[in-house]
């Protein structure tokens, strides 16, 4: 029995009429609460309390109280999580501070499903850090294999951008450690998708942003998680002064501040924090293993009606339901201009190079006629070929997103 009431969950989200939105894996819509939110912060904190508000309105204390309420979506301990910066930044910071945590070896092990703000990261600080260090990549369904006792870190995103391929948390963490290896696991498309477990997992550090599942608005902050048992003892690399122990002492010398509070930056983004926190009140009264449940099945229906309805289109995603996250991808050598037809036509996915046809499941505000239509629609565009037209093909050097 599902406890979670998606209708009133859908309720909470302002919705374009006739639009069916398959897209939240990219960028979450608007709840109706972060608009009113944000009318508040603007006139009754900024406008009226200004500088008064860090103390008054609690702006200081912001980024540990809405990392707590993720802490709550991803399996983490209370106290674990901070939020701030945008990902790529949290991916620096975890990196940085695990391989300080493991000195002898010089290896960072990520593979060539990673999104590549990730590996771009990673290979910019293994430059920054020398010629002995190394960003060595395997194939998504090698990592396993690849790991061995020269690796220091490896660098997961948990669910792969393009296919949906999940990678298995427990079962390469566990190995990981048995051989000396610190692990980082990105959550940028399994926060608010599925159920994660970082402590039962015992995930080192973790990272993620919230502008996806978490519906935070365009260029919400992202959030890190470091385990208790490295709090105190990770360094980190980025110490700006909100990450001091003491950011009012304005001390010329840097101490690290207390616990999670140290991977703290500068001064944090107060409106796309309120934003954040307003969208999380969508998730009280919700069971992420309802959402987990209800995306399998929106999925699964998916996956049948077209392929029943398109046989050209061929199946990137894993069938298995413990081997994918929460999107079904396609391929399809013009998938660029299917997915502009779909677009036409009021069905929203995305596109990803060279030729993936994106569709994500996200049941606080897609249920099942959703699903239905978006296919049927999908379908006739596939039969009449109605993807063939010049205007739909892709222009040279265009910025896809
Ligand atoms: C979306 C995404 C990013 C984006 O990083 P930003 O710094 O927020 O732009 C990074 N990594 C992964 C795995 C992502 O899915």
């Amino acid at each position: 029995m599902m406890k979670t009431d998606f209708d009133a969950t859908r309720r909470a989200f302002d919705l374009p009429e006739g639009m069916i939105y398959l897209d939240g894996n990219s960028l979450g819509p608007l709840p109706t609460a972060v608009r009113e939110r944000l009318a508040r912060t603007v006139s009754e904190e900024w406008g009226e309390m200004l500088i008064g508000g860090w103390n008054r309105a609690g702006w200081m204390g912001l980024p540990r109280r809405v990392g707590d309420r993720i802490a709550g979506l991803i399996g983490a301990e209370p106290g674990t999580v901070v939020v701030g910066d945008t990902l790529s930044i949290k991916v620096y910071q975890a990196l940085a501070s695990a391989l300080e945590m493991n000195p002898s070896r010089k290896v960072i092990l990520s593979d060539t499903g990673n999104f590549p703000s990730d590996l771009y990261i990673a290979g910019g600080l293994a430059r920054t850090l020398g010629p002995d260090y190394e960003l060595r990549l395997a194939a998504p369904g090698d990592l396993a294999a690849a790991l061995d006792e020269t690796v220091a870190v490896l660098l997961v995103t948990e669910v792969d951008y393009r296919t949906g391929y999940r990678h298995d948390m427990a079962a390469l963490t566990a190995r990981a450690h048995a051989l000396g290896i610190l692990t980082i696991w990105d959550l940028a498309h399994s926060a608010g998708a599925l159920p994660v477990k970082l402590a039962a997992c015992k995930a080192d550090f973790a990272v993620g942003c919230t502008y996806k599942y978490l519906n935070s608005g365009p260029g919400g902050p992202a959030f890190i998680y470091v385990a208790p048992r490295h709090i105190d003892h990770a360094r980190p690399a980025l110490s700006g002064w909100m990450g001091h122990e003491s950011p009012f002492a304005f001390d010329l010398d840097y101490r690290p501040g207390r616990g999670i509070e140290r991977m703290r930056v500068g001064t944090p983004p107060i409106l796309q924090l309120a934003a954040l926190d307003a969208a999380l009140d969508v998730w009280d009264g919700v069971d992420i293993e309802d959402v987990r449940a209800r995306s399998l099945e929106l999925g699964d229906l998916f996956v049948s009606e077209v392929e029943a309805g398109c046989p050209e289109l061929v199946l990137a995603t894993p069938r298995a339901h413990g081997e994918r996250g929460s999107q079904i991808s396609f391929r399809h050598p013009e998938g660029y201009a299917i997915m502009q037809a779909l677009i036409d036509e009021g069905v929203v996915g995305d596109f990803r190079a060279p030729d993936i046809l994106r569709f994500g499941f996200t049941p606080l505000y897609v249920g099942l006629d959703d699903v239905r239509r978006a296919a049927q629609i999908l379908v006739g565009i596939m039969a009449g070929r109605r993807w063939d037209k010049a205007a739909y093909r892709r222009p040279a050097g265009a910025v896809v997103t």
